[in-house]
């Protein structure tokens, strides 16, 4: 029996990769073997990232609210490297208010980001990678807000729970050519878009209700973004890897 995490030879575009989890599963990329291209809007993230990444890996400016721009830059990377890989869908943001107040430009601010710019990426790694032969791979990075109804972000819920739908979608569709399509559901790791509320004092409330009696940190979920991208995943298919050391799972605190 041969089983392979390796990704030696993968081309794997990371949006999101400058920063948070999208850096560590381009770095976990990266230390597999696959030649890595994150993606990011700020100068500064991306410079810090293409330094980490080094030699051999790229670092472009994009944003994934651009159709045209995200199937420009899918097209080159594909033109470029020969073929592509894997897309990891992991750009994201968080626009946090009650229903009642909720601006319809946070709205769409983050159904553009994560669900439409999802498919927009999608729709063009689809391409490149049927156009190059060698199957694929696309991760969705969703959250457990996809399945777990929770205050304040309404938007960010239906767009995480669109992801599934988007993934389940793309698996049926995409069988045929040999790509898999999972979704990747973070818990509660302490990041950019969050470090803000983990500081105070639902930090601590998270931590309590959370098994493993921690947050999560951005590298937690770089090993099921390198299962999800391997060869060891061939069969794995529209479904989803919930990473958040049991948050979703248990139904009280516990105490110190
Ligand atoms: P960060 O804020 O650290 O990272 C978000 C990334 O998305 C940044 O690299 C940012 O780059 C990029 N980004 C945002 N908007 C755009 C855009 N329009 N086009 C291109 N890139 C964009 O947060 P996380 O690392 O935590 O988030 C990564 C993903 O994980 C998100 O999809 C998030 O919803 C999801 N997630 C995170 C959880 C957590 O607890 N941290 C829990 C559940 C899900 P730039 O700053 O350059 O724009």
């Amino acid at each position: 029996m041969q089983i392979s995490f390796s990704l030696q030879g993968k081309v794997a575009l990371v949006t999101g990769g400058n920063g948070g989890i999208g850096r560590s599963i381009a770095l976990g990329y990266k230390a597999m073997g696959a030649t890595v291209i994150a993606t990011g809007r700020n100068p500064d993230k991306n410079a810090a990232v293409a330094q980490e990444l080094g030699h051999g890996h790229e670092v472009i400016s994009l944003d994934v609210r651009d159709e045209g721009a995200v199937d420009q830059a899918v097209a080159a990377i594909a033109e470029r490297h020969g073929r592509f890989d894997i897309l990891v869908n992991n750009a994201g943001i968080a626009r946090r208010t009650d229903i009642l107040d909720m601006e319809t430009a946070d709205w769409h601010a983050v159904i553009d980001t994560h669900l439409n710019g999802g498919f927009y990426c999608a729709k063009a790694a689809s391409k490149a990678m049927v156009n190059a032969g060698n199957g694929g791979k696309i991760i969705n990075i969703g959250s457990m807000y996809s399945i777990l109804g929770p205050p304040n972000v309404t938007n960010y819920a239906a767009a995480k729970a669109g992801l599934l739908g988007l993934t389940r979608g793309l698996a049926v569709e995409l069988a045929v050519h040999n790509i898999q399509v999972n979704a990747l559901l973070p818990g509660w790791h302490k990041t950019d878009i969050n470090r803000d509320l983990l500081d105070g004092p639902l930090g601590e409330e998270i931590r309590h209700k959370t098994p493993a009696r921690r947050l999560g940190t951005a590298d937690d979920l770089a090993g099921g973004a390198i299962f999800l991208a391997s060869d060891a995943a061939e069969f794995v298919t529209g479904t989803m890897l919930i990473v958040d050391g049991g948050y979703s799972i248990m139904d009280r605190q516990w105490k110190d």
